[in-house]
């Protein structure tokens, strides 16, 4: 990957958190966004609130006055109103049923929030169940033609800080399980469908040595990458540290493995 290819993954941030979403900084409002874009001299952004399954969305409602709100703003960022949607288990996705649906920019579901209020659980609740669950949803959700990309796939964070206390779970236990053909078949799946993978910023330094291999698999497959923040506020959506990490730690340490293994 050269320095041009580096320089266009990270000049856009694709999953950014408003103060629609529960979880978002009461200042971090459409405009604040936008204009912290600017500052950053990001070319495009999304903005991904939640939306969780069994929760009237406040996006939902929203979504006329932000359509309003960022034609007021004339910016050259180009701005993707999206959503980070929920795949909350094999054939179950928010707003599946939604008459009037609002129509987004941009579709990014989340296969792995089982920390959530109903979110399905797999019967078998190892290490290995939760691997095979989080398969089937994934697969799923590419085949429904419903995503335009993944939110931090095969993360287990939220699955072994919800439940550490009583499953013998620690962080990276089920990620790492994912083979590089597992991987690679989603990919090859997604390809198809359009879909994009994403490099979450907030999983580079716990999840590193995963990464190398997601990403590699990825360039193998020709998979569609692209970098989000999960920035929960606009001073978050920096992204200068996480390109130098994902340089340093990612990107040559890939080109230092290739050269030993060649
Ligand atoms: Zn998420
Ligand atoms: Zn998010």
């Amino acid at each position: 990957m050269s320095n041009d290819a580096l320089d266009a993954l990270f000049s856009e941030n694709l999953h950014i958190h408003t103060n629609l979403s529960r979880c978002g900084g009461r200042d971090s409002t459409l405009t604040a966004v936008v204009r912290q874009a600017e500052k950053l001299g990001l070319r495009r952004i999304a903005v991904t609130d939640h939306i969780h399954p069994y929760e009237t969305p406040k996006l939902f409602h929203n979504l006329p006055l932000l359509r309003r709100e960022l034609a007021a703003l004339d910016t050259d960022v180009e701005v993707l109103l999206g959503a980070e949607l929920s795949a909350y288990g094999v054939h179950k996705y928010t707003l599946q049923y939604a008459n009037a649906a609002p129509k987004l920019d941009f579709y990014m579901y989340a296969h792995n929030h089982y920390h959530m209020r109903g979110w399905e659980q797999p019967e078998d609740q190892s290490a290995e169940g939760y691997k095979r669950h989080c398969l089937q949803v994934l697969k799923t959700v590419i085949r429904s033609g419903k995503a335009d990309a993944l939110a931090h796939p095969f993360a287990d964070k939220y699955i072994v800080r919800e439940f550490e206390d009583v499953l013998p779970f620690t962080k990276g236990c089920i990620t790492d399980l994912f083979t590089d053909n597992e991987i690679g078949d989603l990919m090859e799946l997604g390809k198809n469908r359009g879909v994009m993978w994403e490099l979450n910023t907030t999983l580079f330094a716990d999840y590193a040595g995963f990464l190398r291999r997601y990403y590699r698999t990825g360039l193998e497959v020709g998979a569609r990458f692209f970098v989000g923040s999960d920035a929960h506020r606009p001073e978050a959506m920096d992204l200068t540290e996480a390109k130098k990490y994902f340089k340093e730690n990612i990107f040559f340490q890939m080109r230092s493995e290739r050269n030993a293994d060649g």
